[in-house]
């Protein structure tokens, strides 16, 4: 660890989340086990090793399954208020551990101390949100055509559900699908990202305390640190009735369709290109903030970034000019160090894409009024900073189609809002889409049917973050799913209708005889 990321304190960290120098990668509750080969993780902050964690194979993987099926047989039976008391648990030890929490995020990411703490942050929403649903898993009652017949639905639980999870919400996202997932009876199995293993690791020691805790069966929260093969053997595996899946569109194409096959349920948050309408009524203090840290923030490794400035013609060469010079005072560097404002990307994988796609967008007739490069010197030395940056484009550009999970914004003129509505929802996915403007004729034509395509439409907000109690997801490429708040418990449990005759007669529906 280099001597400046010391001194933040990472060590201590560690060390009070369980993480050791080697870890093992499997565990179905209080234990853990592995047989599969060795992972490193670095820290994208300084490039230093961290710890390593032994993955699972597959040879452990059926001992998993069977243990998180037993356990569903006893979960299913606690009553679902009790449930979401075991939710309320996790959500204290949560804030008992907030800051170390969000420092591991912070360093084995990359995202700011800040946006680390408040993933943690959103971790405890989503449980005191959970808490309240435990006692409102409700259903219609409607009445019956038949006389003395009583007709109702009610919500079950679906047994296994595999949350398979992306590396840049290595904690929340996991969170979000198991508070869910439990208050709804159902037991969970997480893979996470191999490129944050130690994220997971120390959720799953949080959750250990819980279970011990209570005395619960193993089995009902277990962790599968393993790569993509591991993924796919549980996208096939008929025995996990959901598939929550997070992570790029290309991936999530093949997981749809695979459940699919099988007649699983799947949820699918995928890639977003995210963009905000500046209107020519738009307060510009307001827009230049909340584009520069839709554009900038986690280094543009958010799913709901912003990545298009669709601007009035107007006003284009002022929000221009004010992002350039905005873009001017943006400190780079150690996320742990509040003073910056953008960290590096996940590894140098990512900076190649970031390279790639500056260079394409070139070819293809960008003009950059912020240059992009990739950092070096000390403070660098993981090789994976890089400067945000800005270019000009036609909204049919290739490159402005795809989803560059990088700081590049792109910025396209507009003359009348419908032109700006279509080129908004002219791309391939449907994820986050915002209007900055105080006209509200503008702002409700965007809210309308005519409007935005995408699951999430703000109005003088940014495209990024979300707060917990509404649905979030996205269309198209997004992939359709939902998680979080309002009623997307419904997609963790399976839907009867329930027809009760409490009479001597036989009556069949529809008035149909069948008089023997
Ligand atoms: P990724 O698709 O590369 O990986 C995501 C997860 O899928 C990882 O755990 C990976 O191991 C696993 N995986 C890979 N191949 C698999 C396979 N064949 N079968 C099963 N699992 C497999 O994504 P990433 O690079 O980790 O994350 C970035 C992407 O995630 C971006 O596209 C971003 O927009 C998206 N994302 C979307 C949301 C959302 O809510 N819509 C949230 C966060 C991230």
């Amino acid at each position: 660890m280099s001597k400046k990321v010391k001194d933040f304190g990472i060590e201590k960290t560690l060390r009070n989340l369980g993480i050791k120098d080697e870890n093992k990668g499997t565990s179905v509750g209080g234990e853990y086990f592995a047989s599969g080969k060795m992972i490193e993780s670095f820290s994208p902050v300084d490039g230093e090793l961290i710890s390593k964690v032994e993955t699972s194979a597959e040879s452990d993987y059926d001992r998993v399954i069977e243990t998180a099926q037993n356990a569903f047989k006893e979960f299913r039976l606690i009553p679902a208020p009790k449930r979401g008391e075991l939710v309320r648990q996790l959500g204290q030890k949560l804030r008992q551990y907030k800051d170390d929490l969000g420092k591991l995020v912070s360093y084995e990411m990359g995202k700011s101390l800040q946006e680390g703490l408040g993933e943690v942050q959103e971790m405890i929403d989503i449980c005191d949100f959970a808490v309240g649903l435990s006692r409102q898993l409700h259903g219609f009652t409607m009445h019956s055509e038949r006389p003395g017949h009583r007709m109702y639905e009610q919500y079950h639980p679906l047994g296994i559900v595999g949350i398979i999870t992306a590396f840049n919400f290595p904690v929340a996202v996991w969170s979000w699908n198991t508070a869910l997932a439990w208050i709804c009876g159902n037991v969970t199995i997480w893979k996470p990202s191999e490129k944050t293993p130690l994220c997971a690791i120390a959720c799953q020691n949080i959750m250990i305390e819980v279970l011990k805790e209570n005395n619960l069966p193993e089995g009902i929260s277990s962790v599968l640190v393993a790569d993509h093969e591991i993924g796919q053997k549980m996208v096939d595996d008929k025995r996990i009735s959901l598939i929550s899946f997070t992570g790029s569109t290309r991936v999530g194409r093949m997981v749809s369709s695979k459940v699919a096959e099988r007649f699983g349920k799947s949820i699918l948050e995928l890639g977003g290109n995210n963009a905000i309408i500046i209107s020519k009524d738009a307060d510009l203090d307001m827009s230049i903030i909340g584009a520069v840290f839709g554009a900038v923030g986690t280094a543009g490794q958010r799913c709901t970034s912003t990545r298009r400035l669709i601007i009035h013609e107007s006003v284009y060469d002022e929000v221009k000019n004010r992002l350039v010079k905005a873009y001017g005072q943006l400190k780079i560097g150690n996320p742990l160090d509040e003073n910056n404002h953008v960290g590096p990307l996940i590894d140098r994988d990512a900076v190649e894409q970031y390279t790639k796609s500056i260079e394409k967008c070139k070819q293809e007739g960008g003009n950059f009024v912020v240059e992009g490069a990739v950092l070096e010197g000390e403070e660098y030395a993981s090789g994976c900073y890089v400067k945000p940056c800005i270019a000009e484009v036609e909204n049919s550009y290739e490159i402005v189609q795809y989803e560059t999970f990088a700081p590049i914004l792109y910025l396209i003129k507009y003359s009348t809002l419908e032109e700006a509505i279509a080129t908004q929802n002219d791309v391939p996915q449907g994820l986050s889409s915002a209007i900055m403007t105080q006209n509200l004729r503008e702002a409700e034509l965007f809210l309308s049917h005519a409007g935005s395509d995408c699951g999430i439409a703000n109005v003088n907000i940014g495209t990024s973050g979300a707060e917990i109690g509404g649905a979030f997801g996205g269309e198209k490429e997004t992939g359709g799913g939902r998680e979080s708040g309002s009623d997307v418990w419904k997609y963790y449990m399976r839907r009867q209708t329930n027809t009760i005759n409490y009479t001597a007669q036989l009556p069949l529906a529809q008035g149909i005889k069948f008089d023997l």
